[in-house]
């Protein structure tokens, strides 16, 4: 994985938030799930400039955790975005892998045969891979949804082609 020209907030993200890193990957940040148990990691996160994101109550009063309130996944995302005041410009939507928070590369259409539907390779032009699962991305009505969700929970205009 590399990040070195990654220029965003990083993120570490409990193992128990599994939902919230998805959303954070989607919106392209750093955002690896790990388990958050011990106070020495967590020290070591703030030491490198990582964000930990937990829910556990013993971390809740340290300097520099992003302690989460709410119980809902797009909730909590609202609420790690107004608590960092995360604007538009610090997105880069689907340049991640939402699995593995990988950076996805483009690649040619022909490289996507087969791993993604037929009318998919007709219609679609814009064909992103992941190199730790091989999990092609493509601009379609299932991105369409999750950027209308993530309107709809940030007031963001996310539209395809914008
Ligand atoms: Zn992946």
């Amino acid at each position: 994985m590399s990040t070195a020209a990654y220029p965003g907030k990083c993120f570490a993200v409990d193992i128990m938030l599994g939902k919230l890193a998805k959303w954070l990957r989607v919106l392209g940040f750093d955002a690896p799930s790990m388990p958050l148990d011990d106070r020495v990691r967590i020290d070591a996160l703030l030491c490198e400039g990582i964000i930990p994101v937990t829910r556990r109550e013993i971390f809740r009063d340290i300097e520099g955790v992003l302690f989460i309130r709410n119980d809902h996944q797009l909730d909590q995302l609202k609420e790690l975005i107004s608590s960092l005041s995360i604007g538009i410009d610090e997105l880069r939507p689907f340049s991640r892998c939402s699995l593995c928070n990988a950076g996805l590369f483009q690649i040619p259409r022909e490289a996507a045969f087969g791993a993604v539907p037929d009318y998919v390779l007709e219609t679609a032009s814009d064909f992103r891979m992941c190199p730790e699962c091989s999990r092609v991305y493509w601009p379609g009505s299932h991105r369409q949804k999750m950027f209308d969700e993530l309107e709809s929970v940030t007031g963001w205009d996310l539209r395809e082609g914008g």
